[in-house]
């Protein structure tokens, strides 16, 4: 029980297909306390009984684009927790039409969407949680190959995962004079929501699964249990990582 009495905060779960679920189970089951966000009305249907079946009743609106959800999100994890222990950001967003074609045909609209949704929303939910967030606290987010190498209709999203990446080694710089650890968890290809996003993804899947040395594709479990090493204590001298998990 590795995560027992550890209180965590988890964004980004749509469905049972969501890497942030996986992780919440792998959590969960090591005994963390969980409290969840949806991003809107018909996602809270989806995200209350994954809320239940993982022992919480706490769950809360996030859209990361509108900033009075995080003071609302502050207000509820101090009523409800008091302080947290980790925070897990599992947020990506770029319009369907730049996630096919080519790159330079990038529209300045879908480039801000991109980086504001999936890469400025992690330093807008690290500065809320702060306060909340126990010394020795884990930040977590999600990043893909596609950012530091070129992976085909990736585009938009692969420039924002380097930002990503870039920003939770500044992060770590910022938090670690206050004993907060940031990292992130580059996870091979897995079939979400997200991911039908991607133009071509199932060749993607395909050569993933051909290539790897582990002659498969990684799983929300494999992704959860990692997590949870980061997340938790064991993982006290490592920050401003990237952290592959994506089966060689
Ligand atoms: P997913 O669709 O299950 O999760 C994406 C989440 O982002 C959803 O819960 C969605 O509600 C949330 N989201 C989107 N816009 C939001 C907004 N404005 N405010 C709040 N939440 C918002 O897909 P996933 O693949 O589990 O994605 C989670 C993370 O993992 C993403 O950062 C993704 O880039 C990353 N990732 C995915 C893969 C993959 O192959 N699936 C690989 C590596 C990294």
């Amino acid at each position: 029980m590795l995560m027992q009495g550890k209180n965590g905060l988890i964004v980004g779960v749509a469905n049972q297909k969501s890497i942030a679920y996986g992780i919440a189970k792998a959590c969960h089951e090591a005994g963390a306390n969980l409290a969840f966000t949806f991003l809107n009305d018909a996602l809270k249907k989806r995200v209350e009984p994954i809320s239940s079946e993982l022992g919480s009743d706490k769950i809360y609106e996030l859209d990361v684009n509108n900033p009075g959800h995080f003071e609302a999100l502050r207000e509820n994890l101090t009523r409800d927790f008091k302080k947290i222990d980790f925070v897990l950001h599992a947020v990506a967003f770029a319009p369907k039409e730049a996630l096919e074609g080519e790159f330079v045909n990038t529209t300045k609209e879908a480039f801000d969407i991109a980086m504001g949704t999936s890469v400025y929303s992690l330093l807008s939910l690290t500065r809320a949680v702060l306060p909340v967030l126990k010394e020795g606290g884990s930040v977590l987010t999600l990043t893909y190959l596609g950012g530091p190498k070129f992976v085909p209709h990736y585009n938009v999203m692969g420039v924002a995962k380097a930002a990503l990446e870039s920003s939770v080694r500044y992060l770590a710089h910022d938090l670690g004079a206050k004993n907060i650890r940031v990292n992130a968890i580059s996870a091979g290809p897995i079939k979400t929501l997200a991911a039908s996003g991607i133009g071509d993804f199932r060749m993607i899947l395909r050569y993933n699964e051909v290539n790897s040395p582990l002659k498969r594709n990684v799983t929300t479990e494999d992704v959860g249990n990692s997590a949870m090493y980061l997340l938790s204590d064991l993982a006290s001298g490592v920050t401003g990582e990237v952290h592959y998990v994506d089966c060689g």
